[in-house]
């Protein structure tokens, strides 16, 4: 059986994510702790991060993912706005341990045209800053970005590179499988998939990864375009995603869909088909 939820939300109250998330029948979920769309938040009540706690813990649902919001950029090259993203990242890692999170899934960023090597250096100083003044076991996940125009984190490169300048145990890898295959990783094939597993495996560690975000492609292979579709409607396809659900060296991962809602289906459709797509595929052969 494989783990399969979605990103709920926490309209009325962060206790209500784990309502949601029960009624859609997930096995994990992931949330944004606050407004996602803006920089000044209200502090967690220790009763609503309490509620969170014991709710959690009667649902028998985990783990859960909390995501940083949209606006901090880890690799910006502009004071302001880099102050501020290490300031919210420290902010999300102490939420996370209010409410008993083990995962805080963060993009990389943009080095705007400062440079890879800025990029990497902005990073993991703000990284490091964040970690030190937030003193507990929450794991940061890198997420793996689409490889768009400036965006830090595209390949497994760029993220190994980040890591290993980290060299901390807190540190973990979100792999998105729209990502991974608008930045050029082959995803749909038993040996395509095998060699980027490989390659992943051989340049940061398959223990590092932690969660996958399940998401078909509107864009092709290597078109660096960030476009969710539903599961199986997309370029990686149904076939593609029992390779990917069916693959002996991830299946045992939670998978947690960042999928539309629209005409066409919703948040239960699609875990519907993920878990459908699961028990069809038999195991993906092992390279060795
Ligand atoms: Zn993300
Ligand atoms: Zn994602
Ligand atoms: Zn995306």
């Amino acid at each position: 059986m494989v783990q399969v939820g979605v990103h709920v939300s926490i309209a009325g109250g962060i206790a209500n994510a784990v309502d949601r998330a029960s009624e859609k029948g997930c096995d994990v979920f992931q949330i944004f702790s606050r407004n996602p769309r803006g920089w000044k938040i209200k502090d967690l009540s220790p009763e609503d991060a309490g509620s969170f706690v014991v709710k959690l813990e009667s649902s028998g649902i985990g783990p859960v993912f909390d995501h940083m919001p949209y606006l901090p950029n880890l690799a910006s090259p502009k004071d302001d706005v880099y102050n501020n993203s290490v300031e919210t990242l420290t902010t999300e890692l102490l939420r996370c341990g209010q409410l008993h999170i083990p995962y805080l899934v963060t993009h990389m960023g943009s080095h705007l045209g400062a440079g890879r090597i800025e990029g990497l250096k902005r990073i993991v100083k703000a990284i490091n800053n964040a970690f030190s003044a937030s003193e507990n076991s929450v794991m940061l996940l890198l997420e793996n970005t689409a490889g768009t125009k400036n965006s830090m984190g595209g390949s497994f490169g760029d993220m190994a590179g980040i890591i290993d300048a980290l060299d901390s145990k807190r540190v973990g890898v979100c792999l998105d499988t729209c990502h991974l295959f608008a930045s050029g990783y082959e995803l749909r094939t038993p040996d395509g998939l095998d060699r980027t597993l490989e390659d992943f495996n051989s340049r940061i560690g398959l223990e590092k990864l932690k969660l996958i975000h399940l998401n078909d492609s509107k864009g092709d292979l290597g078109s660096g375009l960030d476009r969710h579709e539903h599961i199986g409607l997309g370029a990686i396809g149904e076939t593609g995603f029992k390779t990917i659900l069916g693959c002996e060296k991830i299946r045992a991962l939670p998978f947690i869909l960042e999928t539309p809602i629209d005409s066409r289906r919703d948040d239960l459709g699609n875990m519907l088909v993920a878990r459908d797509l699961a028990s069809q595929s038999t195991p993906a052969k092992n390279s060795n």
